[in-house]
């Protein structure tokens, strides 16, 4: 495997005499994308933002790219996109401002159409943000994250309420960064997509790891122990009849 670029051990939050994260440890690889699933409440958006810098942690040891997150968090900054949960883009600014804005604030020159491009809004450069649906805003987001050219980018819950074309236009953008060379950390509540994207996952309940390995190692894992799904006796689903009704290109015009 390739070098460890988050190093994360025994991590502790408490909020009050409520504690979040119990001490959990685990390493993120260079280019991979790793996956944090859990049930709400389990600590996943607690655990990134304290990664992230955003939210202090009780205590444990946080390395990012060999930056101590106690005394250099301004530099572990430079090197992470983050992408906010609420949006809040200047609302008279269409995209293309926007980015340009972003390109200022992280003295970046970056061309605004080719970043577009690259998350298949060419043809909004001239739309607001609230005039782009779901998947768009979301694509927009993302997108936003990638301008200071982060080497880590923290993606939370980013295909929650996402139709299904929506949601595989997101995946294959993931992909795409990562084929970049970035090393991305996703959540999801979608096992679908942790099986197709993630390298790595660390599913966590209650503020503990209860198993962290690639997705197919711990689905043989379980069918070790003997776990056999109930047959299933067809060899599509739903959602193989809703895309090959509706396409599998986007439909948010
Ligand atoms: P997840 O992202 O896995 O859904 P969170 O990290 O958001 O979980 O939350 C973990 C737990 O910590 C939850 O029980 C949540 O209610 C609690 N929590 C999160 N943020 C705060 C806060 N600022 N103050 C108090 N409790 C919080
Ligand atoms: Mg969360």
């Amino acid at each position: 495997m390739a070098n460890k670029i988050i190093s994360v051990r025994n991590l502790v939050k408490n909020y009050g005499s409520f504690q979040a994260v119990k001490g959990i440890s685990f390493d993120v690889y260079e280019s991979e994308i790793f996956g944090l699933l859990g049930p709400n409440g389990a600590g996943k958006s607690t655990t990134l933002e304290i990664i992230e810098t955003l939210r202090e942690k009780t205590s444990g040891e946080v390395i990012v790219d060999g930056l101590n997150l106690d005394k250099q968090p301004g530099e572990i900054k430079k090197i992470i996109g983050v992408q906010l949960q609420t949006s809040g883009y200047y609302p008279g600014l269409n995209l293309t401002q926007l980015i340009e804005l972003f390109c200022g604030l992280y003295n970046r020159d970056i061309s605004p159409m080719e970043l577009l491009e690259m998350v298949n809004l060419k043809d909004k450069a001239r739309s607001k943000f609230k005039e782009l649906s779901g998947g768009q805003k979301q694509r927009f987001s993302v997108a936003t994250t990638l301008i200071n050219q982060p080497r880590i980018i923290f993606l939370d819950e980013p295909t929650t309420g996402l139709d299904p074309q929506a949601r595989r236009s997101l995946w294959e953008l993931v992909k795409k960064i990562r084929e970049r060379g970035a090393t991305v950390i996703i959540t999801t509540h979608y096992m679908d997509e942790a099986e197709y994207l993630c390298n790595r996952v660390a599913i966590i309940d209650s503020g503990k790891i209860v198993a962290m390995d690639s997705p197919d190692k711990l689905i043989d894992n379980l069918l070790a122990t003997g776990f056999e799904r109930p047959r299933e006796m067809k060899l599509a689903n739903l959602e193989d009849v809703f895309i090959s009704l509706t396409g599998h290109s986007l439909r948010e015009e």
